[in-house]
């Protein structure tokens, strides 16, 4: 075990977001391990302040906010562990600063969250949503041209071109499975090389490029300050008319009242998985906005990828217990840094 953060037993205490589950057989690895376990609620900086006091280990969703006010309240802990590959959520110059080790979960659902988007890009095209509130309302029964109505601009996929902003993990699969389907895939992503669009037979453009060529267009960049509200109103006047757009990365991204207005205008129809507040609040815009499908930060869900996402991050928080270095460090830079608060990870083998 590493540093003194201990509970009254002296065993290191790990604090497992209530966001994912309550603590299970995974979880109870820790307690093996020598740690002790506990599921709390870390909605806000009270919470986490009042709650993870005693923690030397966090294991986190995609919205507790762990910024720089809660490093600093949190003098015992040695690491934060994200259940994913985002990690917007959590200030992680001020984790280094604060010698606070970040590990996150990069891979494992890499095939869920394509899978998603590809399944809201076809379903939206469809109207499969629609179609299934037209019939429950009974308006097939009572009029056969409100049916119509929903499905007359439906248009074929293989005609369509498939635009995808970030081009890692996520787009990259999302562009293997979509290439069959659509007449085009066009990529703009500033780090991805041409060769590797090529070979999945897609297309690395210019961001204004890919905006103004897609029928459908899908968002895998991480949320950071410079992909922040990077759809917003001039983005949404780019895409051609009656777009789909999807976004299963970060509800930051885009900018929502721009694409309230948008949808209320009838320029385009739209699927959020994510949104800039989760849940959003009751009375929000985005609920009465038409044209819109919601999924309520799902797409990373499976029962495969569920078992991987916390088999991994346990794995991530037993190794910082026991002086190893986690399988993926967001920082590694701390490990070299002066006030590194987990020290035997310092000279720990890679
Ligand atoms: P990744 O790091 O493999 O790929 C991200 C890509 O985006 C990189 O290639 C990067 O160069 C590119 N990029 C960065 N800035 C860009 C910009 N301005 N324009 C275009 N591209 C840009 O990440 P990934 O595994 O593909 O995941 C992508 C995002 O998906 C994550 O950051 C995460 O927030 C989100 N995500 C969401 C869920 C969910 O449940 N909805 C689950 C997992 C991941």
């Amino acid at each position: 075990m590493v540093g003194d953060e201990r509970s009254a037993s002296g065993a290191p205490v790990v604090v497992l977001s209530a966001r994912l589950g309550p603590v299970g057989d995974e979880e109870r690895r820790i307690d093996g391990a020598g740690g002790v376990v506990r599921s709390e609620a870390l909605w806000s900086l009270e919470d986490i302040r009042e709650r993870g006091a005693d923690a030397a280990v966090f294991i986190l969703g995609a919205v507790e906010p762990f910024d720089a006010a809660a490093f600093e309240a949190l003098p015992r802990c040695i690491a934060v562990v994200r259940r994913g590959v985002g990690y917007d959520n959590v200030d992680v110059d001020a984790a280094t600063r604060a010698g606070i080790v970040v590990a996150n979960v990069p891979d494992a659902s890499v095939e869920e969250v394509s899978d998603h988007a590809l399944a809201l890009l076809l379903a939206i095209e469809r109207r499969v949503v629609g179609l299934d509130h037209a019939v429950h309302d009974g308006i097939w029964q009572r009029d056969p041209a409100g049916i119509a109505a929903v499905r007359s601009s439906i248009r074929r996929i293989s005609e369509l071109t498939l635009g995808i902003i970030g081009f890692g993990r996520i787009g990259r699969a999302l562009a293997r499975k979509a290439r069959p389907l659509y007449e085009r895939v066009v990529v703009a992503d500033p780090l991805a090389p041409a060769e590797a669009a090529r070979q999945l037979g897609a297309e690395l453009l210019p961001v204004e490029d890919v905006l103004a060529l897609a029928d459908h267009l899908s968002l895998h960049a991480p949320l950071d300050p410079g992909t922040r509200h990077m759809i917003d109103d001039a983005a949404l006047n780019r895409l051609r008319p009656g777009a789909v757009l999807v976004n299963t990365s970060r509800g930051g991204l885009v900018d929502e009242g721009a694409l309230v207005r948008a949808l209320q205008e009838g320029a385009l129809l739209a699927g959020l998985d994510v949104t800039e507040h989760e849940p959003f609040p009751a009375g929000d815009p985005l609920l009465d906005a038409p044209g819109l499908v919601l999924t309520a930060h799902s797409a990373m869900m499976s029962l495969t990828a569920s078992a991987e996402l916390a088999q991994r991050s346990v794995d991530a928080a037993i190794a910082i217990l026991e002086g190893r270095r986690p399988a993926s460090i967001v920082n590694p830079g701390v490990l070299s840094a002066a006030n590194l608060r987990a020290t035997a990870l310092a000279s720990a083998p890679r």
